[in-house]
């Protein structure tokens, strides 16, 4: 098969935060969508690796805030390329609180959607989780972004990352995710991109 087909999908990106105890915390997802009207239900599907899933796995509750066109790398930085686990990525983030007491960002976004996990899936590396709509609100008309538009439009160009004449010369990979350049004839397979921590699958040719 062409696995380039997989890439004609179109996705959104979303904030996806949760609340344990007094930890607040939340990372970037782009699997999020209604599945059902009656009941309103969502789907969501998390990676395992974050912390956000684990305290989803616990709490059964988050809130997903919709990124809208005018979100910037710095909020994929903050949000992506790091983890709750040593970090407070709220910090220097402008937020609100849901009715659920889960926060959710009041910039660059255009709504956001509370959810109660009602069943979860075990899709190995990832937890897909089905959640009741328990709450919401629009706030701005600014169209989503998504997964297309963000590499069209907000991650670092490959122009202001490419090198000089001479250095293109030079063989390398560059992460799809950030748009960060290794150079060298062939990646380790074990690599992981410094900036935005994303492995050798994330990375293509020059
Ligand atoms: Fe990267």
């Amino acid at each position: 098969m062409d696995s380039h087909v997989m890439n004609q999908l179109s996705y959104g990106l979303f904030v996806l935060t949760a609340k344990e105890g007094e930890k607040d915390n939340g990372c970037i997802i782009n699997t999020a969508i209604q599945v059902t009207t009656s009941p309103n239900r969502v789907l969501i599907a998390v990676n395992k690796d974050n912390y956000t899933h684990d305290m989803i796995m616990k709490t059964k509750e988050f809130n997903l805030t919709i990124l809208d066109e005018s979100a910037t790398f710095d909020t994929f930085k903050q949000f992506g390329f790091q983890s709750g686990r040593d970090t407070d990525k709220l910090a220097a983030i402008s937020f609100s609180r849901a009715e659920n007491g889960i926060v959710y960002l009041t910039k660059e976004s255009n709504g956001y959607i509370s959810g109660k996990v009602a069943d979860m899936v075990d899709l190995g590396t990832h937890t897909a989780f089905i959640a009741d709509v328990t709450g919401g609100e629009v706030l701005s008309e600014n169209p989503s972004v998504t997964y297309s538009y963000y590499h069209a439009n907000i991650k670092p160009a490959r122009k202001q990352t490419e090198k000089t004449e001479k250095q293109e010369e030079k063989k390398g990979y560059i992460c799809k995710i950030c748009g960060y350049i290794y150079e060298g004839d062939t990646l380790p397979p074990d690599f992981v991109c410094p900036i935005c921590k994303h492995g050798a699958d994330d990375f293509e040719p020059l």
